[in-house]
């Protein structure tokens, strides 16, 4: 009976160390925990490396701008397929959004910029005082580098965008969808920049001939008209008919105004409606 007893309290007594360990193990967990946060407040308030990123941080602007387009073009026959060309359709594309091209190099661009900046001034920040400031706030120098390098990888902000990738897409369905062709042309952000260039100067050539054309259309006055109709005594140049004739006589440029022609007697001629009709932007 009396070892029962004693059995019973053998085990009593370990169950209460057993509870007494596990109290103590939390409790010391704890405080751990607590001591540990208390670290890492101390450090975030006390590192000047990591108030001087977070100015560094407050001082960058990164522009925010897609990586990635796609511009597909779906071609109507195999023919036009094989003869269809991925840089002109890039031009096209860039001379009908201009703006937003340019929106997106300008974004890139300063992006650049700011990175190059951020970089240079994080080399500037000074590490040299932490030994210093921890010995301040009472936490060993150790964990103190350490819990600031957490915080510094944390704050440092996301690499920017500064490179694109723009894929042009030309794509033929044959009419029973049985095959699906496609060919892809690749541009990233220096060909960007290349065919830009190329569409404001094409944009630019074609107000300046749109100009020139204007101009050529306004010299051809009713005096003008009338001196040309004489020299050509009042026949088609082609054909030699006449009003009397029932056709309508027009005066035509040789070359054509849109083809860089000007408005002078040799490069003016009376043509009846039929055979201007015929010869209508075509040189001959
Ligand atoms: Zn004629």
């Amino acid at each position: 009976m009396q070892c029962g007893i004693r059995i019973f309290m053998n085990n009593i007594e370990k169950y209460v160390l057993g509870v007494v360990l596990i109290v103590l193990t939390l409790i010391a967990f704890a405080v751990c925990f607590f001591v540990i946060r208390s670290f890492f407040e101390k450090v975030k308030k006390s590192s000047c490396v990591l108030s001087a990123l977070e100015t560094i941080n407050s001082k960058t602007k990164y522009k925010k701008v897609e990586s990635n387009y796609l511009y597909s073009y779906p071609c109507v026959s195999r023919a036009e397929f094989n003869r269809f060309d991925l840089d002109k359709y890039f031009l096209e594309i860039i001379g009908g959004n201009e703006k937003e091209f340019l929106k997106i190099i300008k974004a890139i661009e300063s992006n650049k910029k700011e990175k190059a900046k951020y970089k240079r001034l994080l080399s500037k920040i000074d590490f040299s005082k932490s030994e210093e400031i921890s010995r301040s706030v009472k936490i060993p120098h150790c964990f103190y580098r350490q819990i600031e390098k957490i915080y510094y990888r944390k704050m440092l902000l996301k690499e920017p965008i500064t490179e694109i990738e723009i894929i042009c897409r030309k794509e033929y369905t044959t009419p029973a969808r049985r095959v699906h062709t496609w060919a892809d042309a690749t541009y990233a952000y220096k060909d960007l920049v290349r065919f830009y260039e190329e569409a404001l100067r094409i944009k630019e050539e074609r107000e300046v001939r749109s100009r020139q054309i204007e101009y050529e259309r306004s010299l051809m006055t009713s005096s003008l008209r009338y001196e040309i109709l004489r020299r050509d005594n009042f026949r088609c140049q082609i054909c030699g008919s006449s009003v009397q004739d029932g056709v309508k006589l027009h005066i035509d440029h040789i070359i054509p105004v849109s083809k860089g022609g000007h408005t002078v007697p040799n490069n003016l001629r009376v043509l009846c409606d039929r055979c201007n009709f015929g010869k209508s932007d075509k040189l001959e």
